[in-house]
């Protein structure tokens, strides 16, 4: 049986991974020249299962309002007639209630902790090394901000997931480098959470699963997805060049890994999915002043920046940019970026010199991604993963295997409860008159 899987993002690549491991054959069609060359490639690179976090939380459309007209603020906000980016909108208000967050939260973390245990069995069977480190450390520059983090910490004390509350000098222990005199008012410390360079991981793994039998073609993208004859799914590619001819292919198997550009490709087929693209940006450095540089991840929980080592690197990333469909840089959200970088580890690197990057983060307004069969037969899906794709990927790509071979009468399914985590959450499942789950 022959699976065609759109997208060699993170969550494309390790899809086709365990589908070859289940013994398909499968096909990854990807409009860019290499894998993870998207979101994947300049993300934060935070596996934080424990603080895994929907970003519609109570108190966050204050804090967002509170900050949308600072000089530097984890928001950036263009006004646009884009009705999707409206929409969205309105339904991550609905859901920054505490009933709604601790929903979302826990069906993250559910992914979140699968996720992490197939990402270690992954790296110990074949041996990837992608500058990992280990432990997260939230930073809180104000007490409202520590306040803010209340209902997150209730939940980790709840599902026993290790984590320590510190004082300011506690923070510094767990990371020496970080400066004496910027406002500190406390941090939260998750000893089991880790980091590593997600691209790395995704390009070895491609390696991988191209060695054992996964076709992979590049520069090939998908203009259109139709539903054929005889039950099986059309794919219209994009001519090679302009002018050209199309091509097409037809599959029983498709599934949509298309990170942020997923919508648009799902809409002719009469499937809404609230995805918009959430642009964020992140900047790297080289190391230049090792005992002055960070030693594993933070999170500046203020600005919501985090800051990674990955090797020899540093990487500055976060800000929340809607209402842009472009991946142009906004020297805006890159100045935040660099300032909390020098607020923190001043001289850890030459900023100025920084690599810099922007992509677009899958956001689905509540927060889960949606893995799973859509009501159109043969139609997978594996997208929405918004600010934690790369802390899910592994996970994600194992259940989206699970479930295509259980639908072919193969396995029992997927490993964890798949409550909430499905596209029946938006009445995109199997049975068109599926009740939305909440
Ligand atoms: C600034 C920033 C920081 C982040 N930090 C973290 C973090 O610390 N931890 C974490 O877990 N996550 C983080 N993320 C989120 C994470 O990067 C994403 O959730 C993840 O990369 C999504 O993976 P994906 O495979 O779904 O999407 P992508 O990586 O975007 O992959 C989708 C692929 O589909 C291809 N494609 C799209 N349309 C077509 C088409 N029509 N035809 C063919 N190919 C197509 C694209 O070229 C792309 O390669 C961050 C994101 C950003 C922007």
């Amino acid at each position: 049986m022959h699976v065609i899987v759109i997208g060699a993002g993170a969550i494309g690549v390790c899809s086709a991974w365990y589908l070859r491991q289940a013994g398909f054959e499968v096909t990854v069609l990807e409009q860019r020249a290499a894998p993870a060359q998207e979101a994947s490639f300049g993300n934060a690179g935070v596996i934080a299962p424990g603080y895994v976090t929907p970003w519609a939380a109570p108190g966050m459309p204050g804090k967002v309002l509170r900050t949308l007209f600072a000089r530097e603020a984890p928001v950036l906000f263009r006004p646009s007639l884009d009705p999707a980016m409206w929409r969205w909108i309105s339904r991550w208000l609905r859901e920054c209630n505490l009933e709604r967050y601790r929903t979302n939260k826990l069906r993250m973390q559910r992914l979140a902790f699968y996720s992490r245990d197939c990402l270690h069995r992954l790296r110990s069977e074949l041996e990837i090394d992608y500058e990992q480190s280990q432990g997260y450390l939230q930073l809180f520059r104000t007490a409202r901000d520590l306040d803010m983090a209340a209902p997150a910490i209730s939940l980790l004390r709840e599902n026993n997931v290790p984590h320590r509350l510190l004082t300011p000098d506690a923070c510094r222990r767990v990371e020496p480098g970080l400066a004496a005199d910027t406002a500190l008012a406390g941090g939260l410390h998750l000893p089991e959470d880790e980091s590593g360079n997600c691209p790395m991981f995704i390009r070895r793994l491609h390696q991988h699963a191209e060695a054992a039998g996964v076709r992979f073609r590049f520069d090939t993208t998908v203009r259109r997805l139709r539903t054929g004859k005889n039950g099986a799914l059309t794919i219209e590619l994009a001519p090679e060049t302009k002018g050209g001819t199309s091509e097409t292919l037809t599959a029983r198997q498709v599934l949509l890994a298309s990170g942020a550009n997923s919508a648009t490709l799902l809409r002719p087929l009469g499937l809404r999915v609230p995805l918009y693209p959430v642009k964020g940006y992140s900047v790297t450095t080289m190391v230049r002043d090792e005992l002055q540089a960070p030693l594993g991840a933070l999170m500046d929980e203020s600005y919501k920046v985090a800051i990674t080592r990955m090797g020899n690197r540093v990487r500055i990333a976060g800000t929340a940019e809607l209402g842009s469909r472009r991946l142009t840089l906004r020297p805006a959200a890159l100045h935040t970026l660099i300032k909390v970088a020098r607020d923190w580890f001043p001289v850890a690197g030459n900023y100025q010199e920084a690599t810099l990057w922007a992509g677009a983060r899958p956001m689905l307004p509540d927060g889960p991604p949606l893995i799973g069969a859509t009501a159109v037969p043969g139609l997978f899906l594996n997208l929405g993963h918004g600010s934690t794709g790369w802390a899910m990927a592994c996970g994600s790509g194992k259940i989206a295997a699970d479930t295509i071979a259980a639908n072919e009468g193969a396995g029992s399914g997927p490993g964890i409860d798949m409550d909430g985590l499905t596209p029946a959450r938006y009445g995109l499942g199997p049975v068109r008159q599926d009740t939305m789950q909440r």
